[in-house]
């Protein structure tokens, strides 16, 4: 699932192909109009019509990230994307340059541009979600969501929630996962700041210093800052909107590790539904 470094390094390479272009015409994937037939709103959010009509036209002037979301700003409203498990968009002038056979034969969503490309939103497993808004002050993901992590009063804001009524006796883990613990962490990362700092994944927030918390938190601020440099990680599915892969798999300590780098074996536990790698000598 790209997080959001991931998300950020798509935005970064998204960015420069899309702005000013103007959305021609919007296409679907027989699937994906199948799917709406059936009253399943694959992919689009919206009704389909609904969707292109108020697509058409629309020209892009800018392209942003919120958590794991990007929104292209439109000159009227807002296309928003979340990619799910498997998303990816591409810009071609040829359906042909998607060039990872997975993504050319999942593509389901095809924007023509005014510059004659093709922006192409393919999915492998079809959870991502696209929708179009008048305005943004109504998204509810964004409401809720934490502010974002390199934002100044993010750090308060975190310790504040980590010392909660509602959150103190949960595993420090699968608070990292909570959107409106910590915006845009997940699984992968979660894994890894827990090993950095030293903690059990399953202590609960109420079991922490505040010195702990901090640490917990500046720690995975900097594991998100260098992933976002090294381009993501390139576990099973993500490419950048170029095709190209990241780096930061390379670089992980724990996550999908038999060993840690101390040698010891990493054990893997469930936390909320999500597969947890730790180590049982490293983490206390
Ligand atoms: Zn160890």
């Amino acid at each position: 699932m790209p997080e959001l470094p991931e998300v950020e390094n798509i935005k970064i390479g998204l960015k420069p192909n899309v702005i000013n272009k103007t959305i021609i015409n919007v296409e679907y994937s027989q699937k994906i109009i199948d799917a709406h037939l059936e009253g399943k709103r694959a992919l689009v959010k919206d009704e389909l019509n609904y969707f292109k009509e108020n697509l058409i036209g629309k020209t892009i002037l800018n392209l942003e990230r919120r958590g794991k979301y990007v929104f292209f700003t439109l000159n009227n409203g807002y296309l928003i994307t979340h990619f799910g498990m498997t998303g990816a968009y591409f810009v071609v002038t040829n359906i042909e340059e998607i060039e990872n056979k997975n993504y050319f034969n999942h593509r389901h969503i095809i924007f023509s541009l005014s510059t004659g490309e093709k922006l192409v939103y393919s999915d492998i497993r079809r959870f991502g979600e696209l929708r179009y808004l008048e305005n943004l002050n109504n998204f509810k993901p964004f409401n809720t969501l934490a502010p974002e992590p390199f934002s100044e009063k993010s750090l308060e804001y975190f310790l504040e929630k980590l010392e909660s009524k509602k959150y103190r006796n949960v595993p420090i883990k699968a608070l990292l996962l909570e959107g409106n613990v910590f915006c845009g962490c997940g699984n992968i990362y979660a894994c890894e700041v827990l090993y950095k700092e030293k903690i059990h994944p399953e202590k609960k927030a109420s079991e922490l210093t505040r010195e702990e918390k901090t640490k917990i938190f500046k720690s995975l601020v900097k594991i998100l800052e260098f992933s976002i440099e090294q381009g993501g990680s390139t576990i099973s599915d993500f490419v950048h909107s170029d095709g190209g892969e990241g780096n930061m798999q390379n670089y992980l300590q724990i996550y999908g590790h038999k060993m840690c780098p101390l040698n010891h074996d990493t054990e893997n536990i469930v936390i909320k539904t999500r597969s947890t790698y730790y180590c049982p000598k490293c983490q206390k």
